[in-house]
């Protein structure tokens, strides 16, 4: 573990922003939010925050990119692939949030082999850093994402004047090349782990039973329509539930033809199961019409469905769907204590 000056950090950034050709992202201040945003300076970045509005999901995972062009000239088509390869250095990122992306990576490189994902998580640099502000819907510690030990390239955790720097790959130390760095003491060392420990217990809220039991809760909870209807009631099916959420990536692909009918591009978009068309199918069949279905789909997937298929629990517990949902129904840790509630009652 290296030291850092808070200066020489500031001064690091700096001099990526003035020098890497990838956009130095981080997080800021906007209103009365946070946000992960283009940096102009190491002065408008914000290390202290509790949680952002959107994940740096949206720097791997945009939430509308053109894959591919094409050109028609008599009955041949020349297609072009066109999804942009260049990453970000994306500065400030929690654990929870280094989380979902490992977790996205599980899914869009080792099992899918997406091109487009691959090349931009390939070329983006992660700067995590130890939570200060735990975010009063943050149930993280529940879902073992509090602290991380992979997934970042830097990890930095602020110990006032200074700055312990966790290096996690190669490229994490080359960025540290040319930064002046000491070797931190067995003192700064210990005060880390003091720091990651301590924040464990600052959580206002937590899942009642360990994360792996969610599978087996879950799948005995299906054919319970009274509770599912009963959260449903309120739902208005705006998907902002899944636009927030760091680990949620479906999306649709839609061919957009230009008005001269012979040219046109093939653009991916996010998508969310929560929205009423999103199960729609040929001649208007929807597989989930009825909302209780969609927000049930959305639990299942979160705490099953994916842990079935990749091993993962498909939540990091960042609180965001809760923050976010103006009817108070998206919360998981709330739904599955109370379905683990009412199984033990
Ligand atoms: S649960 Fe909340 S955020 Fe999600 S779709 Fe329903 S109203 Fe919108
Ligand atoms: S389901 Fe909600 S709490 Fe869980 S990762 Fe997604 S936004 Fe965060």
């Amino acid at each position: 573990m290296k030291v850092i000056d808070r200066s020489d950090l500031d001064a690091l950034i700096e001099e990526l922003i003035a020098s890497d050709p990838r956009d130095v992202v981080g997080v800021q201040e906007d209103g009365e939010q946070y946000v992960f945003d283009h940096l102009e300076s190491a002065d408008e970045l914000t290390l202290d925050y509790d949680l952002t509005a959107l994940s740096p999901k949206k720097y791997v995972m945009p939430q509308r990119e053109t894959l591919l062009t094409y050109d028609r000239t008599d009955d041949e088509y020349e297609m072009r692939a066109e999804a942009d390869p260049t990453g970000h250095i994306v500065v400030g990122v929690h654990p929870y949030d280094l989380a979902a992306i490992e977790h996205l990576d599980k899914i869009f490189i080792d099992t899918l082999q997406d091109e487009p994902y691959r090349r931009k998580r390939e070329n983006s640099v992660l700067i995590g850093v130890t939570m200060q502000d735990v975010a009063d819907n943050c149930f993280a510690a529940s879902m073992g994402t509090a602290t991380v030990d992979s997934g970042y390239d830097l990890m930095v955790t602020d110990l006032g004047d200074t700055f312990a720097v966790d290096i996690g790959t190669f490229e994490g130390d080359r960025l540290l090349e040319s930064t002046k760095t000491r070797n931190a003491t067995a003192e700064e060392i210990e005060r880390v782990a003091e720091i990651e420990a301590d924040l464990k217990d600052g959580f206002d809220r937590e899942l009642a039973f360990p994360p792996a039991e969610l599978p087996t809760l879950l799948e005995a909870s299906y054919d319970d329509m009274d509770f599912w209807e009963d959260y449903a009631e309120q739902c208005l099916s705006c998907g902002t539930c899944n636009v927030v959420c760091p680990t949620c990536f479906c999306f649709s692909v839609d061919m957009v033809r230009d008005l001269d009918g012979d040219s046109g591009r093939q653009e991916r978009r996010w998508d969310g199961c929560l929205l009423e068309d999103f199960a729609t199918v040929a001649q208007g069949e929807n597989f989930r019409e009825e909302v209780a279905q969609r927000h049930r789909h959305r639990f299942m997937r979160k705490g099953w469905y994916i842990y079935e298929r990749y091993g993962d629990v498909a939540c990091v517990g960042c609180g965001r769907c809760t923050r976010h949902c103006v009817a108070d129904v998206a919360d998981p840790c709330e739904v599955y204590n109370e379905l683990r509630e009412a199984q033990h009652a």
